[in-house]
């Protein structure tokens, strides 16, 4: 196979996929430490989703009133819902401290406050004195483009320090030798249609979240989730994949945020009878009832066929009864999104929004050096030797069933830094090489080829259009056993529908038809592997919410998942032990307590 196209081969120490906040942090620490080290990205590095973070990165620096790292701690355990491991937990509210101020140091404009500290800001689940005292000011920012600082920063440091850029080029499959070990990576060179042959000691999947297996979500249309799918293709398993965070109010079809404050500045939601349900639902906090509440009750009028639009699948937000003064004044930028994105002037017409999915809990299993981590005979903590995962695309777990907003861009830096300093350790740079495969890329190139000349009826953008509304219908917020079932089935026939896809456009250079296309087969994995984990999971936590098992099960389901798929779309589950065990002795752990809602 690797004869039919020309193939350019390159050696390094280290190979990172991805150029987001975890990438470009793994990249430039490699090349710190001297190591031979590549950074291969589909996208320019600053257009990574990182670059749309807005609110800020989190850190117990105490710089707004008193904070502590094991306050910290107690937040994220208790904002996993019990499903985040406590050790990786530590490590990261730990060095917290230190990566903001690194951060600070490689020149991230924070704001500031009076004294000239660094300006933090109260967010949602985070609390002083183990959730008794008053919010926690944790949450560092730099005005409200933090992820824009921040990765601009990194990629400036990367030059810095002369790591290697492959940029547009789409990272295809890992290549794994017979005894199972991760010896590189394939990549074709999107510019020039050139196919690239990586060996590597080690490669770190710094690839991003999977957001665009559904319909409507606020991350790029890039998050594709494609270390995931490499991961799944090479065999191994991937990590609580159920849990997904949602947030109300996205643009329909755009998925761009529309912010809680518009609600709380008198915003109110309708159905397509013209009815404010949510007084149906929440009969006191109405349109100002808690998130995943609002995103259920939205999904059930537009299951039950009170939708909005021609296809009935969205809900209406008005704000046109608002003074348009209020408007100007306080909502600028929404008027703004709502103008770009839906064509709508709030001043007289509702903004069309849908529940929209905003982060994967889920990911490549890995412990909190970033080694990547398989079950094998019974032991669920196997590392795959020359494989490694960091950030969104990776599941330390640091975010167990749900996230805590502002831990994920700390998540990015630590766990970047971590595994650039674990290969410094483990990578033998004066050592060979690990055995080479004789078809080493051929897997890689046969799926390419097949993609490439796929001549069936289905386009794949209407195949993933039927990923997408499955998804958004059966697998976000409102989940119960028919409906999840019926998703299911659905789900198989977009798999069986892969084999009748059509590519139109055969060419190697800028064939958005191919990438698209590749795209599509790691999403359609990973949303199986989503689906068929929330159908088994029965019970609540966090953000996989069963309208018919709503409590939280310690006894039979305080456990991670791992996913297995075959190329036949068929899954296996298994599980693995949650670590309630810290890193040190200087906290206790936290064992579960019972719901406080
Ligand atoms: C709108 C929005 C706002 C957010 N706000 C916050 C916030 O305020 N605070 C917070 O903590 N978190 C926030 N988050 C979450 C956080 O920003 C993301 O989880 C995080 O940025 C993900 O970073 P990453 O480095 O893992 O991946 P990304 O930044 O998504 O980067 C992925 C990289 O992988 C590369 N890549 C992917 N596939 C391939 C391939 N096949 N070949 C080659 N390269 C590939 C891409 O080119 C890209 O460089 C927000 C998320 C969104 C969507």
């Amino acid at each position: 196979m690797t004869k039919a196209y020309e193939v350019i081969d390159h050696t390094y120490d280290v190979v990172v996929v991805g150029a987001g906040g975890a990438g470009l942090r793994a990249t430039f620490g490699l090349a710190e430490q001297g190591l031979k080290t590549a950074c291969i990205t589909k996208v320019f590095p600053t257009r990574s989703h990182t670059v749309a973070a807005q609110g800020g990165i989190s850190a117990s620096l105490g710089n707004m009133g008193p904070d502590d790292w094991r306050w910290h701690m107690y937040d994220t355990v208790k904002g996993s819902d019990w499903l985040g491991d406590q050790d990786a937990i530590e490590y990261m509210v730990r060095e917290a401290v230190p990566a903001i101020i690194e951060l600070e140091h490689y020149g991230v404009p924070f704001s500031r406050t009076e004294e000239g500290k660094i300006y933090q800001r109260p967010f949602g689940g985070m609390t002083t004195e183990f959730g008794e005292g008053p919010a926690a000011q944790r949450t560092c920012a730099a005005a409200d483009r933090t992820g824009h600082a921040i990765l601009h920063t990194l990629y400036q440091q990367s030059l810095k320090h002369q790591a290697e850029f492959y940029i547009e080029y789409f990272a295809l499959d890992l290549i794994m030798n017979d005894e199972g070990e991760c010896v590189g990576v394939m990549a074709w060179n999107l510019d020039d249609g050139t196919i690239h042959r990586f060996r590597a000691k080690m490669v770190i999947l710094a690839t991003g979240g999977y957001g665009r297996v559904y319909f409507s979500a606020t991350s790029a249309h890039t998050c594709t989730g494609d270390g995931g799918g490499m991961v799944v293709r090479a065999g191994l398993p991937l990590q609580d994949m159920e849990f997904v965070q949602f947030h109300p109010t996205g643009i329909y079809g755009a998925g761009c945020l529309i912010t809680e404050g518009v609600r709380g500045e008198g915003g109110i939601l309708r159905n397509s009878e013209g009815e404010r349900f949510m007084e149906r639902y929440a009969p006191s906090a109405k349109d100002l009832a808690s998130r995943d509440v609002v995103s259920r009750s939205m999904t059930m009028e537009i299951l039950e066929g009170r939708g909005v639009g021609p296809e009935k699948d969205h809900i209406f937000l008005h704000i046109e009864h608002l003074d348009p003064n209020i408007i100007n004044e306080r909502l600028p930028g929404i008027a703004e999104s709502a103008k770009i994105f839906a064509g709508v002037d709030v001043t007289k017409d509702p903004i069309p929004v849908v529940p929209t999915c905003h982060y994967n809990m889920g990911g490549i299993p890995t412990n909190y050096h970033g080694e990547v981590l398989t079950k094998k005979d019974g032991d669920p903590n196997v590392i795959v030797p020359g494989l490694m995962a960091a950030g969104e695309a990776a599941c330390v777990s640091v975010h167990g069933a749900n996230r805590l907003g502002s831990n994920s861009l700390l998540d990015l830096v630590v766990f970047g830094r971590a595994t650039a300093l674990r290969c410094a350790e483990v990578v033998d740079r004066e050592g060979p090489h690990r055995a080479w495969p004789k078809d080493a890329g051929d897997y890689a190139l046969a799926r390419l080829d097949k993609a490439r000349n796929a001549s069936g009826g289905t386009p794949t953008a209407a195949l993933r259009a039927d990923m997408q509304r499955a998804m958004q219908n059966h697998c976000a917020v409102f989940r119960t056993e028919d409906s999840l079932q019926e998703g299911i089935k659905k789900m198989k026939d977009v798999w069986s529908g892969k084999d009748d896809i059509r590519v139109s456009d055969r060419t190697l250079v800028w064939n958005s038809d191919l990438v698209e296309t590749l795209e599509f087969e790691n999403l359609v994995e990973q949303a199986m592997l989503t689906i068929v984990g929330a159908e088994d999971r029965k019970e609540s936590r966090g953000a996989q919410a069963r309208d018919d098992y709503p409590d939280r099960d310690d006894v039979n389901w305080m456990h991670h998942t791992l996913a297995w798929i075959d190329e036949a779309g068929a899954v296996k589950l298994d599980k693995r032990p949650v670590n309630l065990q810290p890193m040190s002795n200087e906290v206790q752990s936290f064992p579960p307590k019972a719901r406080v809602y």
